[in-house]
């Protein structure tokens, strides 16, 4: 259904914003790689993004809100479906919140990498552990993302989702359920913003603190090949990376997908990597992970697709 004439002119129809058909994720995906997606639309506002979903859902179509791509791999024949992204909500708002602190009111798709910026520029705390993750709001909420001691679910006040009927809605904090490295919604529900409750600090102890975390993220990560970030989850008692050195795994290579020889939690793409020898990396992992340890590593990554 997604490909056929008479429901590429609907989408035209209902949408100002960009619409590219057959797009390779492989040109968005931080880790390069992926097949098509039936349909890849870039709305221009909350209001077309919500009419859009109407459509969809009225239609059956299956869809996917996108952030900045870099937690997502696309298996190597595509999407059968439709990826909104969310790039276009990039408002950023500093409040002040009188004895509470400062609210942060953050549209889904601006870059942590802003909220960071900005957030060092006004002394506020408790973002810093953001520092060099690559992802956009509605990706870090959804995800939970976190690093070096701290996790979006700390510094959350409320966040604004399109709900299945269409409607955008406020949902408090303790609403929510937050676990590590996910939040519990229905895959469809599309994150429009969030705000986040920081506090005044010292401003030279906070660029300091960034300061070092780029700097250990640069020694410690794979950054000069394309990736997407850790594949696994921590199980609780080890991180996952010690226990694929400890399998000897590292360095390990199908085509051009490697486990990185730098850090064993990521596997990079070394030049025409393809989904498949990624997965079939990320498969090998688990087995000789779980026979030599008896640990069940479970992905970070999210993987969609046929
Ligand atoms: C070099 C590197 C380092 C990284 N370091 C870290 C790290 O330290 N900690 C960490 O937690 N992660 C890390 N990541 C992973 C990734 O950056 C984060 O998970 C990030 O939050 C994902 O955001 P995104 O916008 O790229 O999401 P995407 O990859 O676009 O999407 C990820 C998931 O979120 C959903 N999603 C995206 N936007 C929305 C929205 N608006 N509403 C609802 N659902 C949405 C998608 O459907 C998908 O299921 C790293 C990645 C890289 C490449």
């Amino acid at each position: 259904m997604t490909g056929d004439e008479v429901f590429h002119r609907e989408l035209r129809q209902r949408m100002s914003g960009k619409i590219l058909f057959d797009e390779p994720a492989e040109r968005h995906a931080s880790i390069g790689v992926g097949g098509p997606i039936d349909a890849l639309l870039f709305p221009e506002d909350e209001r077309e993004i919500a009419e859009i979903v109407r459509f969809l859902r009225e239609r059956r179509v299956p869809f996917l809100p996108v952030g900045n791509w870099t937690n997502l791999i696309v298996r190597d024949r595509g999407f059968r479906g439709v990826l909104i992204s969310l790039a276009c909500l990039r408002n950023l708002i500093l409040r002040d919140n009188g004895k509470d602190g400062m609210l942060l009111l953050a549209g889904a798709g601006c870059p942590l990498s802003e909220l960071v910026s900005l957030t060092v520029r006004e002394a506020l705390s408790e973002m810093a552990f953001c520092a060099g993750i690559p992802g956009s709001v509605g990706g870090a909420v959804r995800m939970n993302a976190g690093a070096y001691g701290g996790e979006i679910k700390d510094i959350v006040e409320t966040v604004r989702l399109l709900d299945d009927l269409g409607v955008i809605r406020r949902v408090a904090r303790k609403e929510l359920h937050f676990a590590y490295r996910s939040l519990d919604l229905p895959a469809e529900t599309i994150i429009i913003g969030a705000t986040f409750r920081l506090r005044k600090g010292n401003g030279m102890m906070i660029e300091e603190q960034v300061r070092k975390i780029i700097e250990t993220r640069r020694r410690k990560h794979p950054l000069a090949f394309r990736n997407a970030g850790s594949i696994f989850k921590n199980p609780p008692d080890c991180p996952a990376g010690r226990l694929i050195d400890e399998c000897g795994l590292r360095g390990l290579r199908i085509g051009d997908a490697q486990i990185s020889e730098k850090h064993g939690n990521f596997i990079v793409n070394r030049g025409r990597a393809t989904a498949e020898q990624i997965l079939g990396l990320i498969e090998l992992i688990q087995r000789r992970v779980f026979e030599r340890t008896g640990h069940v590593l479970e992905t970070e990554v999210k993987i969609i697709g046929e």
